[in-house]
């Protein structure tokens, strides 16, 4: 259960839902118009009566009726597709590292009353470790860094562990919001989070391209209030993301001072992965190896490493005993 996205992964079919945390409401008359890619088409574009809302802020419950719903709808779905037979569903979910217990508590609830039998918490950097299938209970340590929607959690794990982490309220949705501001500042246009977010996807990187990248972008003359096109380039959106990039390369290497010395020894050989869909910007990996002096890897598919994770969880009790996220305690 991401800030930008949700996926359900059953060891029989592997993954089943994969769609944006999208959920759009009629206010009327409180039904559900839509939940998922559905929901997320009609952002911004909705007359007065319809909501949509995006239920997880951060990686947490800010709406938990909504999160409910949309759990249940996610569970009955994959249900009544796949296992008529099973009526109460094991599940294990990845939670963000820095959750509180009520959050925690909030989770559990929610995929309970969506009709969950028993409900393992995992987190996600662990579950991103073991989708990534790094042995995470031998005594060497890897880095995952997972860029998601809402936050960049950045954590050391070894022996079954969390180690040492750090969390930051700047992912993919900053950048997006980051690139708004830009075009706002530089065109004199206001655009939308969807088109700020296709800009970010299909010219945006972290470093110096070889081959200039361009794309048109249109918006509304914040002058006349009229229609405009322009182009933007990818040095602009480099400029535009650069303070963001620069806070989580600064986080790593925060991290890795904290990091015992004997982990970051592992680290420095074995490398950082990269998870979660950031992970996908052009050029990160090298900027990130540039400025730590270490070896950078983008995970397979790294949007679904956490669910893929939780999945090989699922299927492997003994592993989830081992790592399941320790209840009513701080590190
Ligand atoms: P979450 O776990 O928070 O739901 P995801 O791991 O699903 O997040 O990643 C979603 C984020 O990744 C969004 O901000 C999205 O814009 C961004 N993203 C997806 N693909 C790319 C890409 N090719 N380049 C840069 N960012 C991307
Ligand atoms: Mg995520």
């Amino acid at each position: 259960m991401g800030t930008s996205n949700t996926l359900v992964y059953t060891p029989e079919k592997g993954i089943v839902i994969n769609e944006p945390s999208v959920v759009a409401i009629n206010t009327r008359t409180d039904e559900i118009l839509a939940i998922g890619a559905e929901a997320k088409k009609m952002l911004g574009k909705t007359p007065g009566h319809i909501q949509v809302i995006k239920p997880l802020v951060d990686g947490v419950i800010s709406d938990f009726e909504v999160t409910e719903k949309m759990l249940k709808y996610f569970i009955d779905k994959v249900h009544s597709e796949y296992f008529t037979l099973i009526p109460r569903p094991r599940v294990v979910i990845g939670i963000p590292l820095d959750i509180t217990e009520v959050e925690k508590k909030a989770v559990e609830d929610a995929a309970k009353s969506a009709g969950a039998r028993e409900v393992f918490l995992i987190e996600q950097s662990m579950a991103a470790a073991i989708g990534t299938c790094f042995v995470v209970t031998d005594p060497i340590a890897t880095m995952i860094v997972d860029i998601g929607g809402g936050t960049t959690e950045i954590a050391v794990i070894s022996l079954s562990g969390v180690v040492a982490w750090k969390t930051l309220r700047l992912a993919g949705n900053a950048l997006d919001n980051d690139i708004i501001q830009y075009v706002r500042e530089e065109f004199n246009i206001l655009i939308g989070e969807q088109v700020a977010e296709n800009v970010k996807i299909k010219i945006g990187s972290a470093t110096h391209l070889k081959e200039v990248l361009e794309m048109p972008l249109r918006g509304r003359d914040l002058i006349n209030g009229l229609p405009k096109e322009v182009i933007i380039t990818d040095s602009q959106v480099r400029e535009a993301m650069s303070r963001i990039i620069r806070q989580m390369i600064e986080n790593i290497k925060i991290t890795l001072e904290t990091t015992p010395p004997e982990l970051v020894a592992d680290i420095y050989e074995h490398g950082i992965i990269l998870t979660g869909g950031g992970a996908l910007l052009r050029g990160l990996d090298k900027e990130i190896a540039q400025a730590t002096k270490i070896p950078v890897r983008i995970a397979d598919d790294p949007l679904t490493c956490v669910v893929r994770g939780t999945g090989i969880l699922l299927a492997d009790p003994e592993l989830l005993k081992k790592v399941i996220s320790p209840a009513n305690e701080e590190y």
